[in-house]
């Protein structure tokens, strides 16, 4: 094989390293659509973790004012069977208090278990209403990483794919070369190989001094561009 069509395979070779830097990029990429639910959806959640805690809270204190009431009502009774029992005005008039405090404190442990069953009211109505966006929201989270789990597949078939056709492509080249255009390739920008036309090097659009250029045409050896520094390719092989 001729360098001049090894330089062509190299070509080709650097064709494939650029799509196969595309899909590395898009391959590392999540796209935003993505970040964006999956953020609305964490942050729904631990709203409704929260929620769910503030439920429970309610929930407790509305037992609690429900058993204190309960066991306020039975005091109420005890002591106005007592009372009936009374017979002293005296003993009568301090019974009548004692049942006084009892019935107001009552009302009050009511006024709280009605405050609680408002607030829990209110609390179950947010809930429903949050747990059917955060489950619209995971659903569409759940879409939208299928989606990318798909993409990224692709990604890896492509991105194996174009390996195995690099890899035909690079068969031909002296692993010297291929050394020399990679090291090339990473410190130019992804492009490590360019043609020269009209005395002139593509990369870079510099003039190639004229020997150089002779040199480069005759096609016995490889030539480096020497402002670039990336490997030249005589424009067509005739006469090489
Ligand atoms: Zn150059």
């Amino acid at each position: 094989m001729s360098l001049y069509e090894e330089l062509m395979a190299l070509e080709k070779v650097q064709l494939v390293d650029a799509s196969l830097d595309l899909c590395k990029k898009e391959h590392t990429f999540e796209p935003g659509a993505l970040t964006q639910i999956r953020q609305a959806f964490q942050e729904r959640e631990a709203l409704c973790q929260q929620l769910d805690q503030k439920m429970e809270g309610v929930k407790v204190a509305r037992t609690q004012a429900e058993s204190a009431h309960v066991l306020n009502e039975e005091r109420l009774q005890r002591a106005l069977v007592k009372m009936e029992a009374v017979k002293k005005p005296a003993e009568y008039q301090a019974m009548t208090r004692e049942v006084e405090q009892i019935k107001k404190l009552s009302s009050s442990l009511l006024d709280e278990r009605l405050r609680q069953d408002e607030a829990h009211d209110l609390l179950q109505a947010e809930h429903a209403q949050q747990f059917a966006q955060l489950g619209q929201l995971r659903s569409d989270f759940e879409k939208e990483t299928q989606h990318f789990t798909a993409v990224q597949s692709e990604l890896s078939s492509r991105m194996a794919q174009l390996q195995q056709e690099r890899q035909q492509h690079a068969e031909s080249i002296q692993k010297s070369l291929l050394k020399q255009y990679e090291r090339i390739r990473i410190a130019r920008k992804g492009i490590g190989l360019v043609v020269a036309s009209l005395g002139r090097c593509a990369g870079c659009h510099m003039m190639v001094p004229p020997q150089l250029y002779n040199q480069l045409q005759k096609g016995q050896e490889i030539v480096t561009c020497p402002s670039c520094l990336r490997l030249l390719r005589p424009e067509k092989s005739a006469g090489l």
